[in-house]
Formats: structure tokens, sequence, C-alpha cells
């Protein structure tokens, strides 16, 4: 008998009871919006910002809308110009170059390395021949480049760096939080995330100036001294008049359904790293397949799973897609043609200038991604790394396929 999984790769776990319960009291109070608060009440959204900066050990923290919401509200608050030339990974998800683009910025991609971070020669090169100031480095699919070289390459560069940390909430490199090693870090809270709250975003940094910006950008209208995680009165009196509202504020029901989750964060982190190294000791040695080195250095959260397919045709990769779906593991493919559901590339992004990326395009080519939802116990990831080294076998060494179409997969 083949064995088949039955589990759900978009299943996440429920939201934790305490978190529940302080949602229903948001609802019951009827005071939803950040600043709709009683005189001596601490407002959920401001709790939450504090407890996130004292989490990661930022000076401020600002809660917003969404993910994507955070990046661009960091590129405006340094100050970004319109037209300016933005660098960003090559490999990340679509609201990192939309970020760059509705903030007036044109995104300048970086090519990537086979461990899927930064190529640091390709950033100073672009660097210098862009005239970039600011390097909106995407830690994608959680994979962290060497942070250390990172941030002096910035530094000899004049580089500002402002980190998406979407992936990378919990983790981090020789013990520093993911989000701590240049000017800004950005989060994300979307359902897919490491918190779950529908949608959200957390912004932060250790600079007043750019932080008072930050929060008078999110609409703080001039309620800022309601936040317990922000610059002091002085900073906002400085620049309040220079800078435009753009709402995207976070609300007190969400923060309420997130603040038990902070709690639960390192937990959490623990868990994912023993689902992925199931996995990745079931796909150990598989022939044709290619596992993702991780550094010593990093303290990783395996909220997903990537792997190789180094030279295997388009055909023999979309066959082994359909196998793998029809034993019940879904399997995203950086490689496709059109854009699908999560997963588009860079050449997809056509409102950026065309730029030519080989080494990344060759990388791509290749690249099968896998969620790695917390429902998921280690029998099921030993269960997935059975059926994808059993199919990699009889795919990958057979005759060229006949092509297929791709399964659907979210
Ligand atoms: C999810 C994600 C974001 C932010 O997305 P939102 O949906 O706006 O919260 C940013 N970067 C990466 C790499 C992401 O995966």
């Amino acid at each position: 008998m083949t064995e088949v999984f039955r589990g759900s790769f978009t299943q996440q776990e429920p939201i934790p009871e305490d978190g529940i319960a302080a949602a229903l009291a948001v609802l019951r109070s009827g005071r939803l919006h950040r600043y709709n608060t009683l005189p001596d009440e601490v407002g959920e959204t401001a709790l939450l910002e504090e407890e996130f900066a004292a989490l990661t050990g930022a000076k401020y923290c600002l809660a917003v809308a969404s993910g994507g919401y955070a990046l661009g509200c960091a590129l405006r608050a340094v100050g970004l110009r319109t037209g300016e030339p933005v660098l960003t990974n090559a490999f990340t998800l679509a609201p990192v170059p939309g970020a760059i683009a509705a903030a007036g910025g044109r995104p300048v991609f970086v090519e990537i390395t086979e461990d899927l971070v930064i190529d640091l020669e390709d950033l100073e090169a672009k660097a210098l021949g862009s005239g970039a100031r600011i390097f909106l480095a995407s830690h994608m699919r959680g994979h962290l480049p060497d942070m250390e070289a990172l941030a002096a390459l910035c530094r000899r560069l004049g580089l500002m760096l402002i980190e998406d940390c979407a992936h990378t909430m919990g983790a981090a490199w020789k013990g520093v939080a993911s989000g701590r090693h240049g000017k800004l870090g950005c989060y994300s809270m979307q359902s897919y995330k490491h918190i779950n709250s529908g949608e959200g975003g957390l912004l932060i940094s250790d600079d007043a100036e750019v932080m008072a910006r930050a929060v008078l950008l999110s609409g703080s209208y001039m309620l800022y001294g309601k936040h317990r995680a922000a610059p002091p009165e002085a900073m906002f009196a400085q620049v309040k008049m220079d800078v435009p509202n753009v709402s995207g504020r976070m609300d007190n029901l969400r923060a309420a359904i997130l603040r038990p989750q902070l709690r639960l964060l390192a937990d959490r982190v623990a868990r994912w790293q023993r689902l992925y190294r199931v996995l990745e000791e079931g796909l150990q040695g598989v022939a044709g397949l290619r596992l993702v080195a991780r550094p010593a250095e990093e303290t990783f959260v395996g909220s997903s799973f990537q792997f190789r397919l180094p030279d295997w045709s388009r055909a023999r990769i979309r066959a082994y897609l359909a196998r793998a779906a029809a034993r019940g593991v879904e399997l995203k493919w950086f490689g496709v043609d059109e854009p699908v559901a999560f997963t588009s590339r860079y050449q997809h992004w056509r409102y950026a200038e065309p730029q030519s990326l080989p080494r990344t395009d060759a990388i791509l080519a290749g690249l099968v991604d896998m969620r790695l939802p917390l429902t998921f116990s280690p029998e099921d990831c030993a269960q997935i790394a059975r059926i994808l080294a059993q199919e990699a076998l009889i795919v990958g060494q057979g005759p060229e396929p006949q092509d297929v179409a791709l399964p659907q997969v979210q």
C-alpha cells in the first residue's frame, strides 16, 4: 500500500483560549479603536507594543494593520523619496516590492545564493550601480544571511538596513533577535506567520525620530501620548506637522488575540524546529534532491520547508508535484510560469523595471516550497518525508515524464 498524507497544509492552530477571552472582553467594552480608552485604561494595542519591544530588546515598537503596511511605513519614516531606488532580495513575496512601489520607490533586485539568502557580492555591486541608500532585506522563508557580515557591509557602503522579518519573528543570529540588526525590523501577523490575528504588522527600532514619524504616519492623530513604546513627546513636537497621516493602525481586538500568542512564541519556535528537523532528516541524502544548509549561528523558525531539484526538467518537476499532491503532500514551485496564489517571482512584478538575475533564475527554477503548520505532528512530518523521498526516486530516476498540469495549491 502506498501511504497517503491526510493533514491540511493550510490549517493553523486555534487562537489560545486566553486570547479568545481577551478578544471577547474588548468586544463587550465596545472600545475597539486603539485610542478609544477610559481615562486610566491602557489599551490592548499599547500593551502589545510594549511587550513586543521588551521581547526583542527594541526601544520602540508600533503595531499596524499588516506586514506590507509595516514595510511601507518604515520606508516612508526613513524619508524615502519619490523615484528613489530601494535594494531588495530578488527572492521574496509580492508585498515587499509592492511596499517599495507604494511608498514611491523603485525596487532594485539583488541575487540570492543557493542557501536562499542575499548574495553579498551582488548587493555591493547593485548598491554601487544604483546609488541606493536603502536595503530592504527580506528574510524570505526564514533564511538568514550572515547578519554580522551583512550589517558590516551595509555600514561600509552607507546603506540603511531595514529588515523584513515576516518569516523570522522569533528567529535570531548568534542570539540577536531578527529585526535588530538594522534601522528597523518589520513583522507580519497574517494567518500564515508565527503569531496570527488574520492581519497585522509590527515595526521596531531604536531611532526616536524615525519611530515618531512611523507613529504619526500610522494615523495616531495627536493621541501618540497613549502609546507606551513610543519616543518621548519632545520628538513628536519636532515632526508632527510634517508627517502625513496614512492610516494603517492596529486595533484592540487583534492586539488582544496576539498578546497571549507572544507568550507562546518561544515554545512555537522550538516545536517548529522539531518538525523541520524531522523532515530534514527524512530527506537527507535522497538522490537528486538538495536541502538548504542551516548555519549553526542561526536560530530559525521552520514554519516552511524548502528544497531544490537542480537539473530537473520542468516536466519532471511538474510530474513530481502532481504525484506528491496525489499522495496528499502539497508542494509549491517557484519556477512556475504564471503567479499562483502566494507564489510569484520578480519577473511577475512588471511595475518594476525589467531586471536580469540569472543566478536567482537558476535557483528558483528548481525551488520547491512547503508550508509546515504547527497542527502537524513529528509523525506527520516523518510520513511526508517518506512520501517525498519515494516519489523523488520514482520521478527523478525514471524516463522523462509526460508534461502534466500543476496541482492547485494555496
Ligand atoms: C507575509 C509576508 C509579508 C507581509 O505580508 P502581509 O500579508 O502584508 O502581512 C512580507 N514579506 C514576506 C516575505 C512575507 O511572506
